[in-house]
């Protein structure tokens, strides 16, 4: 089973509850959250192996193109474009399918791996188990190829955890995908409504399973002010409390350290994992 937590907004707090929810079911983390990885910072593993990730990138030989643009009408993510005799890529938006090779009459289109970032992965004794971090290379556009690319060695037979990015872009799209189970963290602040709202529809349009937890609630009135009028409701609220704040701020666990954490999210995900 495939657990990912995710948020509309950043600085909801989902790394803080990723990080809790793979310690409360000792799952595989797998840190998807490529711009920004930051869970080690709670999870402390010993980091063995590096994997380099790359993605093959098309170039162009001018002396046989003969600038026919028929790659160009081709390639469907509109990566690339013709202006007077010349080709270009816009390589942020390539997929490396290999179409355009395979479409040109000239043989004029090769390939070169251009490097995406590595996966560094290693256990944890806090977690028992092993976590997995994607870093983008500095520079680098391609996020979601590089998610994808972790995504595949995740077995759909072990638990789980995915710390996705935050936001509801093509990347979190992607840590979204595999998820059986989706955690939707939300701060309960008219900007954390309105993202969390956005992430919704696309849960809904993914026909994905999810629950929403409420970070950093004020009162209780904070969080029923957003929620009084909707089917969907919080399956739990943590509140903005400064103890919290300080552990993370230590890099502690809020589920090592906090009893009413643990058992909080053991409860909240119980239902849908059959845990006592
Ligand atoms: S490899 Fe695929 S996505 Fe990239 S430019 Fe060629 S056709 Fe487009
Ligand atoms: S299909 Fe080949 S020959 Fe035609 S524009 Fe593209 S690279 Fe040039």
């Amino acid at each position: 089973m495939i657990i990912s937590v995710v948020s509309g907004k950043g600085g909801a707090g989902k790394t803080t509850l990723a990080a809790s929810i793979a310690h409360v079911l000792e799952a595989e983390f797998y840190d998807l959250d490529v711009d920004a990885p930051n869970a080690e910072y709670f999870l402390q593993p010993d980091f063995d192996r590096e994997t380099a990730i790359v993605q093959p990138t098309p170039i162009f030989d001018e002396d046989r193109c003969d600038a026919c643009g028929i790659c160009t009408k081709e390639c469907r993510f509109n990566a690339l474009y013709k202006i007077l005799n010349h080709v270009y890529l816009t390589e942020p938006l390539c997929h490396g399918c290999g179409l355009c090779e395979m479409v040109c009459p000239q043989q004029a289109i090769s390939y070169q791996d251009s490097p995406v970032g590595v996966i560094r992965s290693g256990y944890s004794q806090r977690l028992k188990n092993h976590v997995h971090v994607g870093d983008l290379a500095i520079g680098s556009t391609r996020g979601t190829y590089l998610i994808s690319e972790m995504v595949k060695k995740i077995a759909p037979d072990k638990l789980s955890v995915i710390d996705g990015p935050p936001g509801n872009s093509c990347a979190a799209v992607a840590a979204i995908k595999p998820a059986d189970l989706v955690v939707l963290v939300v701060e309960p602040s008219p900007f954390g409504f309105h993202d969390m709202q956005q992430t919704e529809q696309i849960l809904i349009q993914m026909n994905k399973n999810y629950l929403i937890i409420a970070n950093k609630a004020l009162d209780e009135a904070s969080v029923a002010r957003f929620f009084s009028n909707r089917e969907k409701k919080t399956t739990l609220v943590i509140p903005l409390e400064s103890r919290y704040h300080k552990a993370n701020l230590a890099g502690d666990i809020l589920s090592r350290q906090f009893e009413e954490i643990h058992s909080g999210l053991q409860q909240a995900l119980s239902q849908e994992l059959a845990i006592q």
